[in-house]
C-alpha cells in the first residue's frame, strides 16, 4: 500500500506528458501568472516518515519559478511544531509562517465569535495549539473535534453529542473521510464528525480544507489572490475541489490517497493531474 513501493510511482518525472485529461488550457505556463503553490502534505510530499521521490527538488523549484509557498494539512494528530519539525526532518525548507493547520483556523473562527470557552475532542498532541482558549467541561461555547485517532470511542463522542445538545457550536478541524497511512486506508476525523451531525442534526463548521476560508486566509499570507494560486493535492475533494470553489486552480496528484474511482464518482474536474508532485513545476512550462 505505501505509494513509495508502487513501481507505477517510480520515476515519476519521466512522466511528463502524464498530465492527461483535465489539463485546462492557459491555467498553466509562463503566462499563467500563477504567484503562490499550495502543497498539501501527506500522501503528495511524504507518505508515512517516507518522503516521495523528487517531492523536495519539486518544492524548491516551485519556490523559484513562483515565489510563494504555503505548507497546508489538515493533519490534527500531531501539533503545528511537530509538523514543521518533521518537514524540515524529511528535507524540506519549511519557513515557520508558510505551515498551515486546521486548529490555527478554529482558534481564529473561536476569537472572532466570542468564544472564550471550548471543549477539545482532540488528540492529546494537539492541545498546545489551543493555548489561547479556556479549556473547560460545562458552560462551553464551542466543541472542537479533530481526528482521536484509535482513541476515538463511545465516550468522546458522547461527551461531545451532549455539549451540542446543550447549545454548544460544533466545530470540526476537518471532514476528511479517510487517510492513507503506511498500514492502509484509515478513518479519518470526518467519520466521526458526521456521526455527531447525524446525532444532533446540526451542520458542523468545518475550519480545515475545504473551506473557503482556510484557502482565503492562507492567501492573505501571501498576498496573492485565489485566481494567481495553485493548490496541490492528493484529495479531490478537500484538496482540489475545495480550492476550485475558492478560486484557486487544483492540481491532483495520482499518490497518497488518489483512487481513481473517488475521481469519477467526485464529478470534480482537477485543472490538472499528474503522477507527482514532481510533476507539478513542468506544468509551469506548459503553453
Ligand atoms: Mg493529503
Amino acid at each position: 500500500m505505501r505509494t513509495s513501493d508502487d513501481p507505477s510511482e517510480q520515476g515519476a518525472g519521466r512522466h511528463s506528458g502524464a498530465a492527461g485529461a483535465g489539463l485546462r488550457a492557459g491555467a498553466f505556463g509562463p503566462n499563467a501568472g500563477l504567484r503562490a503553490v499550495l502543497l498539501d502534505l501527506d500522501g503528495v510530499l511524504y507518505v508515512g516518515d517516507e518522503p516521495l521521490p523528487g517531492a523536495g527538488e519539486a518544492v524548491e523549484r516551485l519556490r523559484e519559478r513562483v515565489g510563494a509557498v504555503r505548507f497546508v494539512t489538515n493533519t490534527t494528530t500531531r501539533p503545528r511544531s511537530a509538523i514543521l519539525g518533521a518537514l524540515r526532518r524529511l528535507g524540506f525548507a519549511a519557513g515557520e509562517d508558510e505551515l498551515f493547520t486546521p486548529a490555527a483556523l478554529a482558534v481564529r473562527h473561536c476569537v472572532s465569535a466570542g468564544h472564550r470557552r471550548v471543549a477539545l475532542v482532540v488528540d492529546d498532541a494537539l492541545h498546545e495549539d489551543f493555548a489561547g482558549l479556556e479549556r473547560v467541561e460545562r458552560d462551553v461555547d464551542a466543541v472542537i473535534v479533530g481526528d482521536l485517532g484509535s482513541a476515538f470511542a463511545f465516550e468522546p463522542l458522547n461527551r461531545a453529542f451532549r455539549l451540542v445538545m446543550g447549545g454548544a457550536e460544533l466545530i470540526a478541524l476537518q471532514k476528511n473521510r479517510y487517510w492513507l497511512t503506511p498500514e492502509g486506508l484509515s478513518l479519518d476525523a470526518g467519520a466521526f464528525v458526521a456521526a455527531l451531525e447525524y446525532a444532533t442534526g446540526r451542520e458542523a463548521l468545518v475550519v480545515g480544507k475545504p473551506s473557503p476560508d482556510f484557502f482565503g486566509a492562507v492567501l492573505d499570507t501571501a498576498g496573492v489572490p485565489p485566481a494567481q494560486a495553485l493548490m496541490v493535492g492528493d484529495d479531490v475533494e478537500s484538496d482540489v475541489g475545495g480550492a476550485q470553489r475558492a478560486g484557486l486552480r487544483g492540481v491532483l496528484v495520482r499518490t497518497g490517497k488518489f483512487r481513481e474511482d473517488r475521481l469519477s464518482a467526485s464529478g470534480i474536474v482537477p485543472d490538472a493531474i499528474v503522477d507527482s508532485v514532481a510533476d507539478v513545476p513542468g506544468l509551469l512550462d506548459r503553453l
